[in-house]
């Protein structure tokens, strides 16, 4: 948690227990944290008197140890849940929002990401369509980039400086777009701390997964073991390409089960 080594976390949909969530996928919900695991997880950042803050703070240099909270796609749960509990702690965080997902069943609608903004949470972007941004050319880059950035900006009345990439899928160009259209960072989904010599379009962050327990947090936030996490998340990503998600996830059974 020290300044030079600042770590950027990354969640999703919270669950509520009794409120469905916005898709059922096993691949999806790996990345649903339940809002009792959430709220432990700030309070222990409280109890050791860590600020959690937003990307914009954490640009400006300060003596307090931090560590900046960021939501990808922009779920409901943003609004109804996470927003509550930092703010009962006076923590800052950055909500990255789809464009085209507002107004889908457990998405929040413009008003609420509106409010969400007024509240003095940070609004970012996640693009329009939350496509592979690698996969594309330069009019729809463009599109995801710099027409999303104005849309959230007539959205809430306000800058809109922070863009995080889809499924983390960053290259140089969708860097390059990201500076013609004024960003001031683009965060991907490297898992490494941030150091101040690091890259602002290129930003880490460290993923929080459902399964990830209050030990594992404590390691992620002290910086302990990403190159671990960052090696089986390339892992993992790459055998998903190379045999597909039915033979890896069968693959990967038989390795468990042998490994228990
Ligand atoms: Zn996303």
């Amino acid at each position: 948690m020290r300044d030079d080594a600042m770590i950027y976390l990354m969640y999703h949909e919270l669950e509520v227990e009794g409120r469905s969530l916005c898709h059922g996928e096993q691949g999806y919900v790996r990345y649903v944290v339940r809002v009792p695991a959430f709220r432990e997880q700030m309070n222990w950042l409280k109890s050791v008197g860590c600020q959690g803050t937003s990307v914009s703070n954490a640009l400006t240099p300060t003596t307090t140890p931090r560590i900046v909270i960021t939501f990808d796609d922009g779920c409901e749960t943003d609004l109804i849940v996470a927003a509550p509990i930092l703010r009962k702690l006076n923590f800052g965080a950055t909500f990255y929002i789809t464009v085209d997902f507002l107004g889908r069943r457990g998405y929040m609608v413009p008003s609420q990401v509106r409010e969400l903004s007024d509240a003095g949470f940070e609004i970012g972007c996640h693009s329009m369509t939350h496509p592979c941004l690698s996969d594309l050319n330069d009019t729809e880059l463009n599109r995801e980039i710099a027409e999303a950035k104005v849309r959230l900006e007539e959205m809430i009345g306000r800058h809109v400086q922070h863009f995080s990439c889809p499924g983390g899928r960053w290259s140089p160009r969708v860097a390059e777009v990201a500076k013609r259209a004024g960003y001031v960072t683009v965060a991907t989904s490297r898992i490494a701390s941030n150091g101040p010599r690091s890259d602002r379009f290129q930003l880490s962050r460290v993923v929080v997964m459902r399964d990830a327990n209050l030990a594992d947090f404590q390691d992620m936030c002290h910086g302990r073991g990403l190159w671990r996490r960052q090696l089986v998340n390339s892992l993992r990503s790459t055998s998903h390409r190379v045999l597909g998600n039915g033979l890896y996830n069968r693959l990967r059974s038989f390795i468990l089960e042998r490994n228990a």
